[in-house]
């Protein structure tokens, strides 16, 4: 239905309008497309006829039908139509991602030098085709129900479809208040969104399925935070990161359709979740919905199972922060390990440990038998029967999986019933890596490794420490190295934030300016009693 689009473009128009420069981003929502001739430079013309669209997310579900902006309980929709709060204040360019802009979203990199680029990235201007929506969505937090939760901080501005034909979704972070903001204020501070700008790039870059940043911004607006949830409530800076994933729906997604019983929409948002990003099932087929969960239940295996070959941990793995796309989204108070420890927790706010790093697996099939709740309503009792089974095959799937990592990080080539051995004898005594040579159990964990070696066929010690270096990074974004980033943005000296951007985007080559800023060395005496809370 047009008008369903327009409308509410055409009412938020006037506030938007009114921060909208004289060229280019936010024309009248039935105004034609800019040309590129029409618009001076080169980033500029790009970004003059540069182009979103809303359209396949509005059109296949019904929309929330209340159209102000308030906090309430939301039902009978999968979004809500909501425009995003510019600060009030002045706004710096913190970091871009050149990768994203160039090779996803199709622009020269000269666009970060626009003014209208730094509006529409920090929710000040409305691109083209854009109508920006708030998903609605629900969640298990720590093992509860937690009812409805929402993009209370996000909206989804759009679909981009590249040169390449792949379509990624935007949204703004950080953006201001939805209707499902709850108690928050809609931001995010510049702490929190410098860890996810990067994290989520050096994910990328490690090979780990992600969600993408294209930028950072952070303004003047004063947003208050108790970072540690200890009464010492402090002013920081609301910023902006631009994100980008294929999809951003969530177990979440579906939970809170099932539990208010909206059974329709529920089979509308599985069907357009397999028609759009699982091509391998057919929709005419009776058992899609038991294939979309086999895949699921397979990849986020293989999700945890790469978080742990790095020795990443998120922090909080609520069905409402884990896609059903299998990548790793809503980076929080995740940490890397500085040394290996199966009870490291990231985040001082999770009190019990309940994700503690040695966790993640069982914390995923926890999250899975939650998502198999939500679908079972579309099972029939054969279908359900078998989807338990194929629960029941994630514990075998992950292990394989971790093994298969750790081999390829030790270097072993072809199969022997000892690998498991191996890598568990490594992992088991909480070896801190730093320390290991002095380890009282390393000769003889050496030495059976060794003989392991002997036994990769066609190999050479060359050959081997190539491939080793190629799957294990040099560097990781380490908490010391991230909160020094943040001390340094905080007082608007953004370079150690493009640096690590920079860094990270070659993790496993080593490099000059890395090793001066000692990114290959211990964590320095300082960062000792670092602490991450849930608080952003
Ligand atoms: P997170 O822990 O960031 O994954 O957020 C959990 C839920 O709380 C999501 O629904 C968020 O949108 C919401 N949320 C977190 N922080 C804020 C905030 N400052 N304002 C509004 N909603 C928020
Ligand atoms: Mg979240």
């Amino acid at each position: 239905m047009w008008w369903r689009r327009w409308l509410p473009a055409c009412l938020a128009w006037g506030c938007v309008a009114a921060l909208c420069g004289s060229r280019g981003l936010c024309p009248a929502p039935n105004a034609s497309r800019p040309e590129p001739g029409q618009c001076p430079r080169r980033g500029a013309a790009e970004l003059c006829a540069w182009a979103l669209s809303s359209d396949s997310l509005l059109d296949p579900f019904p929309v929330d039908v209340i159209q102000e902006n308030y906090v309430r309980n939301v039902k009978n929709c999968i979004f809500s139509i909501v425009y995003p709060t510019p600060f009030k204040s002045r706004v710096r360019l913190v970091a871009v991602s050149e990768d994203v802009l160039e090779n996803i979203l199709d622009l020269d990199v000269s666009v970060k030098g626009l003014s209208d680029f730094l509006e529409f990235v920090s929710g000040a201007k409305v691109i083209f085709g854009s109508v920006p929506l708030a998903h609605r969505y629900g969640g298990h937090q720590f093992g509860s129900w937690a009812g409805q939760l929402g993009d209370g901080r996000a909206h989804l501005i759009g679909v981009y479809t590249n040169r390449h034909g792949e379509r990624w979704e935007l949204q703004l972070k950080g953006s201001g208040k939805t209707p499902y903001s709850r108690n928050g204020d809609g931001r995010a501070v510049l702490r929190s969104s410098v860890r996810e700008f990067l994290c989520s790039e050096a994910m990328h870059y490690l090979g780990i399925p992600t969600s993408r940043a294209a930028s950072l911004i952070v303004s003047d607006d004063d947003v208050w935070r108790d970072q540690f949830y200890n009464g010492n409530i402090k002013k920081e800076r609301g910023a902006i990161v631009l994100r980008l994933a294929k999809s951003w729906f969530r177990i979440g997604s579906l939970e809170i359709l099932t539990h208010s019983g909206e059974l329709d929409l529920l089979r509308r948002l599985l069907d357009f979740i397999i028609q759009e990003h699982f091509p391998s099932i057919a929709m005419n087929d009776s058992n899609r919905y038991l294939e979309f969960f086999s895949t699921v239940v397979s990849e986020t295996a293989n999700l945890i199972a790469m978080w742990m070959s790095v020795g990443f941990a998120h922090g909080v793995c609520n069905t409402d922060n884990f896609s059903l796309l299998s990548i790793t989204i809503d980076y929080g108070p995740f940490g890397f390990m500085d040394s290996y420890d199966p009870n490291f927790v990231p985040n001082t706010s999770d009190d019990e440990r309940k994700y503690k790093i040695g966790n993640q697996a069982s914390v995923g099939l926890f999250n899975l038998s939650k998502l198999l709740q939500a679908l079972k309503p579309l099972l029939d009792p054969r279908q359900n029967q078998l989807a338990s089974q194929i629960l029941e095959g994630y514990g075998e799937y992950y292990y394989s999986r971790f093994t298969e990592l750790f081999k390829t990080k030790l270097g072993l080539l072809g199969e022997n019933e000892n690998d498991n051995f191996l890598i568990a004898f490594l992992l088991k005594e909480f070896w801190a890596l730093q320390d290991l040579g002095k380890h009282k159990l390393f000769s003889e964990w050496v030495t059976m490794y060794l003989l392991r070696l002997n036994s990769n066929k066609g190999d050479s010690d060359t050959k081997r420490r190539t491939r080793m270096t190629t799957v294990n990074p040099r560097y990781i974004l380490r908490n010391w190295m991230a909160e020094s980033a943040v001390q340094k943005a905080n007082s608007n000296d953004f370079s150690e934030v493009q640096l690590l951007e920079q860094v990270l985007q070659h993790p496993f080559q080593r490099q000059e300016a890395a090793e001066r800023a000692g990114y290959s060395l211990h964590p320095p005496a300082w960062a000792k009693h670092l602490k991450v809370s849930c608080s952003s």
